[in-house]
């Protein structure tokens, strides 16, 4: 694996390959990285001649100055899983290096409704500066194929609308959520859970699946009051837990039985906010 720092480096790079490499595969990632991230490269790998992971954490994405302090830096393991993995380059930029100009004027992209919900209103900002850093990674990379994990739902529609008028040729593959045994999505911030939040935190996994299977067509609200009730009860500060359809990501407090639905859950254990998400597909 090779490990490039700058633009003009992986630019010129990937340039020179133009002629050998029919198809780049693109992981983004903000390090600390686990079996999630790497299933992301492990199917990049097998759809794509060479695959690229960036491993840059972004401080336009982070609304609270604290998390962006204390989020996670193992950079050795993270080369170690890549090369591993097989990841062809690794691209390690600096923040002047992705934003020459600052971080103040960066572009403001038009995400309208998706940007008003969930994440978007209790981290307000986040998906700004999601698509910014995005945005300048495929700029600077120009892969045919982007990775991303299921597990951030709502980003993944946030880089779908940002892409579909900013770079209409780029596929994007979403890729399930990989799990701890107990059920736990991985995520680098569980590495901040001291022991016994660690143990709490598979209750967000346990809460997605009691509604999944306690669901009914009909009103939903005792299922997300309860839900946040129990949550509460053991501890968590809960942002929200919610019940949208699948494809709008519009909130949804009645079901009508059919419409494919996503259950997401926003919760802190002790300043570490964790999230998750469950699909069901339409019933028959
Ligand atoms: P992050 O480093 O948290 O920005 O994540 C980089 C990419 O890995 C994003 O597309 C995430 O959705 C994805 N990802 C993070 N955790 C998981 C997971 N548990 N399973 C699958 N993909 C994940």
């Amino acid at each position: 694996m090779i490990i490039l720092k700058k633009v003009n480096d992986i630019k010129s790079y990937l340039s020179a390959l133009t002629k050998t490499v029919s198809s780049i595969g693109f992981v983004p990632t903000m390090g600390a990285l686990h079996s999630g991230h790497i299933s992301l490269i492990t199917k990049a790998k097998t759809e794509n001649d060479l695959v690229v992971c960036s491993i840059f954490v972004n401080p336009t994405q982070f609304n609270d100055a604290k998390d962006f302090e204390k989020y996670p830096v193992t950079i050795e393991q993270d080369i170690y899983l890549l090369e591993k993995a097989g990841c062809s380059i690794l691209f390690l930029p600096t923040v002047d290096e992705m934003y020459p100009n600052g971080i103040e004027n960066l572009a403001h992209f038009d995400l309208g409704f998706i940007e008003t919900i969930l994440d978007g209103k209790y981290r307000p900002g986040h998906f700004q500066g999601v698509c910014q850093v995005v945005y300048r990674l495929l700029e600077i990379i120009s892969p045919h194929k982007l990775y991303l994990g299921q597990k951030d739902f709502q980003q993944c529609m946030v880089l779908n609308k940002m892409a579909a008028t900013t770079y209409p040729t780029l596929q994007i593959i979403i890729c399930p959520t990989q799990r701890e045994p107990d059920g736990l999505a991985m995520s680098s911030r569980n590495l901040r859970l001291v022991p016994e939040d660690r143990l709490l935190a598979v209750n967000i996994f346990l809460t997605l699946q009691f509604i999944k299977n306690n669901i009914k067509p009909g009103d939903l609200n005792n299922l997300k009051q309860n839900a946040i009730a129990s949550l509460t009860a053991k501890g968590f500060k809960v942002d929200y837990v919610e019940i949208c359809n699948a494809d709008s990501l519009q909130l949804l407090n009645d079901w009508n039985g059919k419409t494919g639905i996503v259950i997401l859950v926003a919760a802190f254990l002790n300043g570490v906010r964790l999230i998750d998400n469950l699909l069901i597909k339409e019933k028959e």
